[in-house]
């Protein structure tokens, strides 16, 4: 295994509870190391952007506009494998098929309030941290 970067996004339901600091505490237990961090409130049509993937998907409209809600907060996590092991530390889509100890079981509300977003490959994890973050906003 390497040393991986990745994008996280702590969304609109969990900074609304007050949560970034209990799942930065559970990114950090995993290992990961938050390497650059920034609070945002982004629009619509930024979310479209960075959803573009998801465009043709039923749920594409409801997910940009849940972004919309509230500040995010958008990291870079840099560890051992970092891509996969924040995906596990995340837990699954829906909340209620994550696993004991995973953000998405102690935090999520539902499927479209999971409280949280990851990259899922090394292209999309370099994609998504080029859309947010410049280089010299990584600090190592
Ligand atoms: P993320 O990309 O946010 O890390 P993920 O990779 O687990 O989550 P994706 O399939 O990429 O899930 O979907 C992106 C987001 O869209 C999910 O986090 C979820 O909020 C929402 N979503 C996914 N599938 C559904 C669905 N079937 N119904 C409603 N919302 C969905
Ligand atoms: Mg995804």
């Amino acid at each position: 295994m390497a040393i991986q970067q990745t994008l996280s996004i702590i969304k609109p339901d969990a900074t609304r509870r007050n949560l970034t600091g209990q799942i930065n505490a559970k990114l950090e237990e995993a290992g990961l190391k938050i390497i650059a961090q920034k609070r945002l409130l982004i629009t619509k049509e930024l979310a479209k952007e960075f959803y573009a993937v998801h465009a043709e998907r039923s749920f594409y409209d409801d997910l940009c506009t849940n972004m919309t809600l509230g500040p995010i907060v958008v990291q870079v996590l840099e560890g051992e494998d970092a891509i996969q092991t924040n995906r596990e530390i995340m837990g699954a889509t829906n909340p209620s098929n994550a696993f004991p100890g995973t953000i998405r079981y102690e935090f999520g509300e539902s499927i479209d309030f999971n409280s949280v977003h990851g990259s899922d490959s090394p292209a999309n994890a370099v994609q998504e941290i080029a859309f947010f973050f410049s280089k010299i906003e990584l600090c190592r």
